[in-house]
């Protein structure tokens, strides 16, 4: 074989870190921490505090390997431990504050962390459940130095940590397949999985993920990542940011209406990424005060389906490029993205917006296909519906200590547990969950799409859509709706609006408003908590 002959420097996030510093040193990082201050530093500034935290760590006995737990928003601090940690060559765990008591210990003793560094809100927490986390040494919060624990009565605090440390490092060369972070999926069913990633696998995905027809991350952004740092690595966003220079906006835990509005136009966001039901409640308080952004070009929305009223509003009213991508923590997170394609771009804006509802194409990296229940591969027609299976790079290869190999293929595809159709430009059109799919008569209805239909409704804050056993067609589909604050709407006008939008044998037999739905610790619709609610439950056009 010839080899190229081409240097072989480590894909490693120590690169990242020093080309930030190096070239962009005055760039920013704002943030929001839990005691409502705004922060500000440039990146010269983060670096040196990187720096210091990466002397604490190893002064405190951190090895290569070992694994350093988060329990903590989007901010500053957080973003220094992501550095520091994988670039000494241990593993940035980040864990979900959300979580049940159960799984959060379930998760540390896990992972077996060594470190945890909590933020102050769940300083309560933390102490409640410290005497179930087996190998925790170290507890540290992530404030300034209080008095407290300058008493020695508290928990150590962040900022004294690092204090007296020096302000360089003599970084180790890491091989770019070394673990970098850890982050567990949220286990709907069963105990929550580990998804170990590289440096490598997190290089190739940030680089990716800025791309030109993605999030487009260049040194003149300011960026706002909703998303949370705790989960599936704030899409990748912490990364993408630094090794362009981009400012980079961390909101910390408000993430209301009011306070997303003041950093989108102090800092002048122009690129904003976050969920559905953030973007939900950020639209309401721009619509109700009649306020702008003017600032943000464009913004990615994903974590579970968009519905039409966040991709039509944003763009028509505040003239906002609306991308809706599909991920999961198995992907680094982000597997596919909604970039139009030039012969698409010019399309009349209800025919683009249709194309945006659809959860995006892949990026390069990312391998898709969908394969029918004995596994045969489906065509890409946009109309076969099949169990949706990914492949690359950036794609988990084995979970966390777990060897089961039910998530991955004979041939080396990993399951991702979604129903989806691939149309022929790729663009995916996801349908359901496995597990949440509803078969009426032998054929296959979406969830996905009843639910998104029925938040349509000008009256409806959220909606999810279960099966309910039918006697004739096996199971039908039952559209729970909580309504909007002070609206008021019967369940036939919003059944109505399904007519002419879905074949008439799709239509959901009943419309249920509720006061509230579950939802899981990620934020999103829990079925099966739902599906619990509704056990027994009959339908009136069940005649049996
Ligand atoms: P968890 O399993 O911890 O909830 P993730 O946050 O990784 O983890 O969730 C991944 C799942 O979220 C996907 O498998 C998919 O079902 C759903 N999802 C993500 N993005 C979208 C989207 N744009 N549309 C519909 N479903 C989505």
């Amino acid at each position: 074989m010839l080899y190229g002959r081409m240097m072989q420097d480590q894909l490693t996030i120590t690169g990242v870190l020093q080309h930030a510093q190096r070239f962009h040193a005055g760039s920013e990082i704002v943030s929001r921490t839990s005691d409502n201050k705004v922060h500000h530093l440039r990146y010269e500034q983060f670096y040196r505090r990187v720096c210091q935290l990466a002397n604490a760590l190893v002064k405190a006995g951190v090895r290569s390997g070992d694994r350093i737990a988060t329990l903590a928003w989007n901010d500053h601090r957080h973003l220094e431990i992501y550095y520091a940690s994988s670039c000494i060559g241990a593993v940035c765990h980040t864990i979900n504050p959300r979580l049940f008591d159960e799984q959060l210990t379930f998760i540390a003793n896990d992972a077996e962390d060594r470190f945890l560094f909590f933020d102050p809100q769940f300083h309560d927490k933390v102490m409640e459940l410290k005497h179930t986390f087996e190998t925790v040494e170290r507890y540290i919060v992530l404030c300034e130095d209080e008095p407290e624990a300058a008493a020695g009565n508290g928990p150590e605090t962040y900022e004294s940590f690092i204090a007296d440390e020096a302000a360089s490092f003599d970084w180790p060369e890491l091989d770019e397949n070394q673990a970098s972070a850890l982050c567990y999926t949220s286990g709907t069913t069963g105990n929550p999985k580990g998804v170990l990633f590289s440096h490598r696998s997190t290089l190739i995905h940030a680089l990716s993920v800025s791309g030109g027809d993605w999030l487009c991350v260049r040194q003149r952004d300011s960026i706002l990542p909703v998303v949370p740092m705790f989960h599936a690595n704030a899409w990748g966003i912490p990364y993408a940011a630094l090794m362009n220079g981009a400012k980079l906006v961390l909101p910390g835990y408000a993430l209301d209406g009011p306070s997303l509005h003041g950093l989108l136009n102090d800092e002048r966001v122009t690129l904003m990424a976050g969920v559905p039901t953030v973007w939900l409640g950020l639209l309401d308080y721009l619509n109700r005060n009649e306020l702008s952004i003017n600032s943000v070009e464009r913004m990615m929305v994903g974590g579970s389906a968009a519905p039409m009223a966040i991709i039509h509003q944003f763009e028509e009213r505040y003239d906002v490029r609306v991308m809706h991508g599909w991920g999961m923590t198995e992907l680094s997170p982000v597997g596919t993205l909604g970039a139009l394609k030039n012969h698409q771009a010019s399309l009349p804006p209800q025919e683009r917006y249709q194309l945006q509802a659809l959860q995006g194409r892949p990026l390069f990296g990312v391998d898709l296909r969908i394969v029918d229940e004995a596994g045969h591969v489906l065509p890409h027609d946009g109309r076969a519906i099949g169990a949706l299976q990914v492949k690359g790079p950036w794609v988990v290869g084995s979970y966390y200590k777990d060897t089961s190999p039910e998530s991955f293929t004979e041939d080396g595809w990993f399951e991702t547990g979604d129903v989806a159709a691939i149309d022929p430009e790729g663009y995916l059109i996801i349908t359901d969950r496995t597990k949440d799919v509803i078969k009426s008569g032998g054929e296959w209805i979406s969830s996905i799409e009843l639910e998104n239909i029925a938040v349509g409704h000008p009256s409806v804050a959220e909606a999810a859509c279960i099966s309910i056993k039918h006697s004739k067609w096996g199971e039908r589909p039952v559209v729970c709706v909580v309504l909007k604050e002070d609206a008021e709407a019967n369940p036939d006008d919003i059944k109505a609006i399904y007519e002419g939008q879905v074949a008439r044998w799709c239509i959901p037999d009943e419309i249920i408003v509720v006061d509230d739905l579950p939802h899981t610790a990620t934020g999103k619709l829990s079925k099966l908590e739902l599906r619990r609610r509704f056990e027994g439950y009959s339908l009136k056009t069940d005649q049996a």
